[in-house]
């Protein structure tokens, strides 16, 4: 994945400002240059990529509770309607084992 100028003024140049070394190493996954600060090697980019990530992945988690919480409220009467609502229910409950699955990982 290549470099954007947002990612590069982002992440960068605050890096630069702050001490960091760049160094005469790539990234195997991004292909930006490593860079080390108080010892520590490590590539900006891949870890503001990850922090994104999980941040989004946040967000949709708490929608999905939402959804939940309001299906939960709204129980209908009816025994078909019922059913589906559970349906969606038992889906949306999957959906957020997944995530939880997906940040485990990370
Ligand atoms: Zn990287």
């Amino acid at each position: 994945m290549a470099l954007s100028d947002k990612e590069i003024r982002e992440i960068i140049t605050p890096l630069l400002l702050s001490g960091a070394k760049m160094l005469d190493r790539h990234c195997p996954k991004c292909g930006s240059p490593l860079f080390e600060l108080n010892g520590r090697v490590f590539c900006p980019i891949c870890e503001h990529r990850k922090k994104e990530d999980t941040v989004k992945l946040k967000g949709i988690e708490e929608s999905l509770i939402e959804k939940l919480k309001l299906l939960a409220n709204q129980l209908p009467d009816d025994v078909d309607e019922l059913k589906k609502h559970l349906e969606v229910m038992k889906m949306i409950v999957e959906l957020l084992e997944r995530y939880k699955k997906m940040e485990e990982i990370r």
